[in-house]
C-alpha cells in the first residue's frame, strides 16, 4: 500500500519505518525542514534503538521518503497516518491541539479523492468529531474522507518492536463496517495476521484506550512511590517490596518502578489533559486520583533535592554536585520532562554547581539548560565532585566500578534514585550511600 504519515517526531518517525518494513511505499511528513532533510539521509534526528539502521535500509531502498509538502502528501496516497505533537498547553492541564488541527486544515483543501486519515495523536475523547468536521468542510472529497483513530502504545526506547509487534491493535470507527476499516485492517495485515488482538471499537473508546492506558501506568508508578515514602519513614526497603507485591499476578512487576518517577512527552502531559478532558464533560470527580497521582511524582523530585541537601550537610551553595542521567528514562534522548535534569536545574537554582553527563541526551540537555556544565564520560563526570546523584537508570552507569570512583571524588557520597546501584559495592567501595525508598 501507499501511505503518508503526518508528523515525523518520536512516534511518527518510527510508524513511518516501520510501515515501510511491513512492504508498504511511505512518504513521511514533517513541517520542520530541518528534521526532513536528516530523516531523508536515513538517520534519526533522535535517539531510538535500531531506528537509524531502519531508516537507512528503507530510505535506500525508495520505499520511505519524506517531505516537508502537504501538496506532495496528498498527492502521495489516500491513507494518512497523523502523529503531530499534541503537548500540555502553557499554563494549562489540557491538551494543544493546535498542531494537529493545523495538519488537518492544511491536508484537507488537497483530498480531492476518497481518503482514509488515521490519527495516531494522543488527544482528549471527543477530538474524532471535530477531525471529521473539518475534514469534511474543507476537502473537496467531502463526506467521502473517513476518520479512523489509531491510539499509539509505543514505549520510548521498545519503539520499533512495539510498533511491529504491539500488545494490541486498536481502531476506532464512525460507524461499523466502514471502509476505512478495510483500509486499516489491509495496512496492518501482517500484524493483525501474527496473532495480535485487534479491537475494532467506536472514536470515543479508541480516544479514551489511550488515556486511560497511561493514567493507570502513572498510577502504578505513583502508587508504588508513595509506597516508597512509607518505606523511608519505616526503614523498608522499597525495591524488595516491590519484588514482593509483583509475584502477585493480579499486581505484576513490570511497571512499578519505584525511583523518581515518571516524566517525558506522554505521562505527565497525559494525565493533565485527562484529568482537564473529564472536568469539562462534568465527571472529574472520576479522575481527582490523577491530582495525587501527579503530585506524588513531583514530591519524588522535591525528596531527591531534600536528599541531596542532608548529605551535604544543609548546604548547597558552592556545592559541586554530579547527575548520571539527563534522558527522561534509559535508552533515549528525550529529555521532555526529565525528571533527572528537573533535580538538576533545582539544585542549580539552589547554588551548586551541577555537572550533567548522559550517554545519549547531553546535546538537547545543553541546548535546553545552558545554565549547566555537562561532561560526556560517566567517570569523568565525577571528579572533585562532593555528591554524585544516580538519576536515570542507564545501565551502564551500574556498570561503572565504584572502587574506580572513588578516588576521583572530593567526598564520595551517593543517592540512588531508582534502586539499581549494588549497595553493598558501593558502601565496600569507601561511598557514603543513601537511595529512595531504602534503608
Ligand atoms: P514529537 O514532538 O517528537 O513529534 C511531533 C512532530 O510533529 C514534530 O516533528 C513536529 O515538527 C511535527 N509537526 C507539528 N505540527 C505539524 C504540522 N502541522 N504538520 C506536520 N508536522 C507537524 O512528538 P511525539 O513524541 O512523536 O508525539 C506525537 C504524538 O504521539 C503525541 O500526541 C504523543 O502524545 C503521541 N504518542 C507519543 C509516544 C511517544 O513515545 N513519543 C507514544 C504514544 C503516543
Amino acid at each position: 500500500m501507499k501511505l503518508t504519515v503526518i508528523g515525523c517526531g518520536y512516534l511518527g518517525a518510527t510508524h513511518a519505518a516501520c510501515m515501510a518494513e511491513l512492504g508498504h511505499e511511505v512518504l513521511g511528513m514533517d513541517s520542520d525542514l530541518d528534521k526532513v532533510q536528516v530523516l531523508n539521509t536515513g538517520k534519526a534526528p533522535f535517539h531510538e534503538r535500531d531506528l537509524d539502521e531502519m531508516l537507512a535500509r528503507h530510505t535506500a531502498s525508495g520505499r520511505l521518503k519524506f517531505t516537508a509538502s502537504y501538496a506532495e502528501a496528498a498527492a502521495f496516497a489516500d491513507l494518512h497516518f497523523i502523529g503531530v505533537g499534541t503537548p500540555q498547553q502553557p499554563g494549562e492541564n489540557a491538551y494543544d491541539l493546535s498542531y494537529l488541527f493545523a495538519a488537518v486544515r492544511q491536508l484537507a483543501p488537497r483530498l480531492k479523492d476518497p481518503a482514509v486519515i488515521a490519527v495516531k495523536s494522543t488527544v482528549p475523547v471527543g477530538t474524532a468529531p471535530r477531525v471529521r468536521d473539518l475534514l469534511h468542510e474543507f476537502a473537496p472529497a467531502g463526506d467521502r474522507v473517513e476518520v479512523a483513530w489509531n491510539p499509539e502504545f509505543l514505549r520510548e526506547s521498545f519503539a520499533i518492536e512495539d510498533t511491529l509487534r504491539p500488545d494490541r491493535l486498536v481502531l476506532g470507527f464512525d460507524t461499523k463496517h466502514s471502509w476505512a476499516e478495510a483500509v486499516l485492517r489491509q495496512c496492518f495485515d501482517k500484524v493483525i495476521e501474527a496473532g495480535t488482538p485487534t479491537i475494532v471499537t467506536d472514536w470515543a473508546t479508541a480516544e479514551l484506550a489511550k488515556a486511560s492506558a497511561n493514567a493507570f501506568l502513572a498510577t502504578k508508578i505513583s502508587f508504588i512511590n508513595a509506597v516508597a515514602e512509607v518505606c523511608e519513614a519505616s526503614g523498608a526497603d522499597v525495591n524488595t517490596l516491590a519484588d514482593i507485591l509483583g509475584h502477585d499476578a493480579r499486581i505484576g512487576r513490570r511497571g512499578m518502578r519505584p525511583g523518581l518517577g515518571f516524566g517525558g512527552g506522554c505521562l505527565p502531559k497525559d494525565i493533565r489533559g485527562f484529568m482537564a478532558r473529564a472536568g469539562e464533560l462534568g465527571a472529574d470527580q472520576a479522575l481527582t486520583i490523577l491530582r495525587e497521582v501527579d503530585a506524588i511524582n513531583n514530591r519524588r523530585r522535591e525528596r531527591m533535592v531534600d536528599l541531596a541537601r542532608e548529605q551535604l550537610e544543609g548546604i548547597l551553595m558552592g556545592k559541586r554536585i554530579t547527575v548520571w542521567g539527563a534522558a527522561f528514562k534509559p535508552d533515549t534522548d528525550d529529555i521532555r520532562d526529565s525528571p533527572a535534569l528537573a533535580v538538576a536545574q533545582k539544585l542549580h537554582e539552589l547554588g551548586a554547581a551541577v555537572t550533567v553527563t548522559d550517554p545519549q541526551a547531553v546535546d538537547k540537555a545543553r541546548k535546553q539548560h545552558p545554565e549547566l556544565d555537562y561532561v560526556d564520560d560517566p567517570i569523568a563526570a565525577v571528579q572533585d565532585a562532593d555528591l554524585l546523584l544516580h538519576l536515570t537508570e542507564w545501565p551502564q552507569f551500574a556498570h561503572i566500578d565504584p572502587h574506580r570512583l572513588a578516588a576521583r571524588a572530593a567526598n564520595p557520597r551517593v543517592i540512588d534514585g531508582h534502586g539499581t546501584l549494588n549497595a553493598d559495592t558501593w558502601r565496600q567501595a569507601g561511598w557514603k550511600f543513601r537511595a529512595l525508598g531504602r534503608p
